[in-house]
């Protein structure tokens, strides 16, 4: 472990903290300790030094900017009546780039002002060409209407700016289309409302300056994929009005934005990424909880008989959730619980992030009494919070927060956006919570008057938080992660195209706009008769628009119901629905235990009751994946890396029961459910045995080092694009039909691919030099959830060589090229 207390030769990290407002100053109690003291204590409570690496992250001073000369006096003179005294540099930057007609992203952190930097420009325009207007996008609803208010907080002459959603009248809908001139929606809006009904916009959108997009990071994978598709469609609309707007995109930091953007607009952007906003200082530490003494946790389980690790998102499953799997590390929830328990203590102002709803109240539970036993009493200071609150409760907890009645809580990240905390003097966050975007918008929560704060990363058992908190520079230096989508996605491509053929008849040069696969994807919806071909385009052949929801994917969701009550309890995609709803599943839904009696497909419907058995359920699947075809691949002597599309078949065909304490497998029983077929992209590599043999692999732990390699891989990908561990899938095997080798495969669980496995061909070196680090930095001995083990194994975590893998790895970096 090594410790980099207050390093200067660091170079200052690339990311920001929200800076303090001067309106916090007055309020609270004194300050607590210094965070650098604080730390100390608290790093000396156990055996072994838990801190990995301490981060100083200098307070830094903003670099303002004058005001574009483009900007007039009136535009000028509305923002210093809000409190902009003036722009920070990269605001000034992004704004000058886009007045000037190019397509920009501004690429900075939480806090740092990225609104300007699009306000100024199409305000600007706006003002000076009484008929231009501005579309602005945002992912939610909350947010378009934020930024209603602050537009319309400037009061500028003539601007009307208005949001148009699914929440707007009818009746204000006719007067926003005519009149506003800077219309605030979302894509859902776009896609379903605005571009189908583009006669009743041609006002608009004949006009049309500027096309902002705010947190275009949150349009990934497949959802990101259609997004770009409306993108697409709308410039279409844009061009047959004789409209070229200027695009202006604005993101959190990440990897790569200029090309992300690309994709995303289908345009040349250029990015703006050296962010000149102020921010406090903060003490950043990264904490990985101790290993268990041996033979201290529940038994390994038995091994099943398939070998595929589905992608599959688990709603409603608790975190820290391994419970079948051997526990080898104090639990990250655990440990976050003592050090809120010591932070209150001191009288810190501490808040815990925590990524599941269980998870935070368990932290919350288990603080109180570790307080209540050292001070009865005490406990009280220490709360949980979540999302679901009314109103008023959520108010009396910020204001018991603000006056320091309560010093601890615990949340979920309903707090990330929306809620207005001030005046904390520490932050934990328990687990890595996925992308360096939310990891700072959660750290950029402490920090008051200018003080410093601290943050304190605690790792959860997961290869990635082990990387992490073994390779500070993934956190602290240049970011790598990259928003990553799949425009020729044919799944997602021929719906848009047949949206976009009833907007209006598709021509030979829309398939250039809509790009790659668009050729053939028009002749596959002419030949299952949903286009006519004409002499002048492509005609869509139904009466009713084609059904196509941005979100939706995985196929249809299946509604769990409470069969005694007929309650919804809530949905589970398709794609996960015979492994969470199988007859005889455990479903968690909101920490309450039910017990699945039928699942029924035709119907999308699960029946399930109220039941709190002592066992778990655990569903196992058998996969086969075939080659389809190779898009790409590198040679590189005994080892191939590949990228292509394949088939992969999978069939839930049995379930282990367990008991819950223990893991103990109870029995095993069999399930009759159909096969389901996914084409989508992989990445693949393959390895000659006899490099394998050479690297001192023995041909029996063949399959067992390919197995730990892959589970770690699939959980290091998400420190190169935003994707979760959830979205992909993977396969390994000594011996493939396709390869005629030992092959590991990583897929995209998304039909036609999502830009995943796309991404880590790309970055392969990289990737998996951090995967083989992932594995070897961890403590264990044999193999644990940190490093080799996969929660979502579809064969019970069996075979599995930790000391292999990493030959394996070695093998494949030693030959791959950089
Ligand atoms: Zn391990
Ligand atoms: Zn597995």
């Amino acid at each position: 472990m090594t410790s980099n207390d207050f390093s200067s030769a660091r170079r200052t990290p690339r990311h920001d903290l929200e800076s303090p407002s001067a309106a916090t100053v007055s309020a609270g109690p004194d300050l607590g300790p210094a965070p650098a003291d604080l730390l100390r204590r608290l790093r000396a409570r156990g055996a072994a030094d838990p801190v990995t690496h301490v981060e100083r992250v200098p307070a830094r001073a903003g670099v303002p900017a004058p005001w574009p000369s483009w900007a007039s006096a009136e535009l000028r003179a509305a923002f210093t009546r809000r409190g902009v005294v003036a722009p920070w540099q990269h605001q000034a930057d992004a704004a000058t780039l886009a007045y000037e007609g190019q397509h920009v992203i501004v690429a900075t952190g939480t806090a740092s002002g990225k609104s300007l930097a699009y306000q100024l420009p199409a305000l600007a325009t706006l003002l000076a060409d009484p008929r231009a207007t501005v579309l602005y996008l945002a992912p939610t609803k909350a947010l378009a209407a934020d930024q209603l208010r602050a537009v319309a907080a400037l009061e500028l002459e003539g601007v009307r700016p208005a949001c148009y959603d699914g929440d707007t009248p009818r009746a204000e809908r006719e007067w926003i289309r005519r009149h506003s001139r800077f219309v605030l929606t979302n894509p859902d809006m776009l896609h379903h409302g605005i571009l189908p009904g583009h006669a009743q916009w041609s006002g608009f959108l004949r006009r049309l300056a500027y096309v902002v997009i705010d947190e275009c990071h949150t349009y990934r994978g497949v959802f990101g994929s259609h997004v770009a598709h409306v993108l697409r469609r709308l410039r279409r609309q844009c061009a047959r009005f004789g409209a070229t707007p200027v695009f202006v995109l604005a993101s959190a930091t990440s990897g790569d934005p200029a090309t992300a953007a690309g994709r995303l607009t289908g345009l040349p952007v250029t990015a703006v990424t050296e962010d000149a906003s102020p921010r406090g200082g903060v003490t950043f530490a990264l904490w990985e909880p101790p290993l268990l003494p041996p033979d201290s946790g529940p038994a390994f389980p038995v091994p099943g008989q398939s070998d595929g690790d589905l992608s599959r998102s688990v709603p409603g499953q608790p975190d820290g959730g391994h419970d079948d799997l051997r526990q080898v590390r104090r639990s990250a929830l655990r440990e976050t619980a003592d050090l809120l328990a010591d932070t209150v203590a001191e009288g810190v102002r501490t808040l815990a992030f925590v990524r599941s709803r269980k998870g935070a109240e368990v932290v919350a539970a288990n603080a109180r009494r570790a307080l209540d036993d050292a001070v009865p009493g005490l406990g009280d200071r220490v709360a949980a919070y979540r999302g679901g609150y009314l109103r008023e409760e959520r108010r009396e907890l910020e204001r018991a927060l603000l006056h320091g009645d309560l010093l601890g809580l615990a949340s979920t990240n309903a707090l990330e956006l929306g809620v207005d905390l001030v005046g904390l003097d520490a932050v934990l966050i328990c687990g890595y919570p996925g992308t360096r975007a939310s990891l700072w918008q959660q750290a950029g929560r402490a920090g008051r008057s200018g003080q410093e704060a601290l943050a304190v990363l605690v790792a959860r058992d997961d290869p990635l938080d082990t990387y992490l908190v073994h390779h500070p520079e993934a956190i602290f230096g240049a970011p790598v992660e990259a928003t990553v989508l799949d425009p020729a996605n044919p799944y997602v491509l021929a719906p848009q195209l047949a949206c976009a053929a009833v907007e209006a008849p598709l021509t030979p040069a829309d398939l250039v706009l809509f790009g790659e696969g668009a050729k053939e994807a028009v002749d596959e919806l002419v030949a299952a008769g949903a286009l006519r071909q004409r002499p002048t385009g492509w005609y869509w052949r139904h009466r009713e628009r084609p059904e196509v929801d941005l979100r939706g994917e995985g196929g249809a969701p299946v509604a769990v119901v409470e069969s005694s009550t007929g309650r919804l309890l809530g949905t589970v995609d398709g794609g996960s629905s015979h492994f969470l709803l199988h007859p005889g599943a455990v479903y968690l839904h909101q920490g309450v235990s039910y017990v699945v009696d039928d699942l029924d497909l035709a119907d999308g419907c699960a029946l399930v009751r109220t039941e709190e058995p002592d066992w778990s359920t655990h569903a196992r699947d058998v996969t086969d994946l075939s080659v389809v075809s190779v898009r790409s691949y590198v040679d590189a002597g005994p080892v191939g890396m590949f990228l292509g599309e394949v088939d992969v078949t999978s069939q839930v065909v049995s379930y282990q029961r367990r008991r819950i304490a223990t893991g103990e497998v109870i029995d095993t029983r069999p399930l009759d459910l159909p096969t389901r077929e996914l084409r989508t992209v992989a990445v693949w590599f393959t390895l000659s045995p006899q490099s394998l043999a050479l690297a001192g692999v023995q041909p029996a732990d063949v399959p067992g080092a390919l197995h730990a390699a892959e589970h770690a891989a699939i959980g290091l990908l998400p420190l190169m694009a935003t994707c979760d561990r959830w979205d992909i899938g993977g396969l390994s095997t000594a011996l493939h039909p396709d390869t005629e080798a030992p092959t590991v495969f990583v897929y995209d669980g998304h039909p036609g691919g999502a830009g995943f496995a796309e991404r880590a061909y790309g970055t392969a070196a990289a990737w998996l030099r951090a995967t083989r680090d992932a594995i070897a930095e961890c403590g264990c001995e044999t193999g644990c959830p940190s490093c080799v083990q996969s929660p979502k194994c579809g064969n019970g975590n069996n075979p599995l060589s930790k000391p292999d893998a990493i030959r394996v790895l070695d093998v494949v970096l030693t030959n791959l090229p950089d």
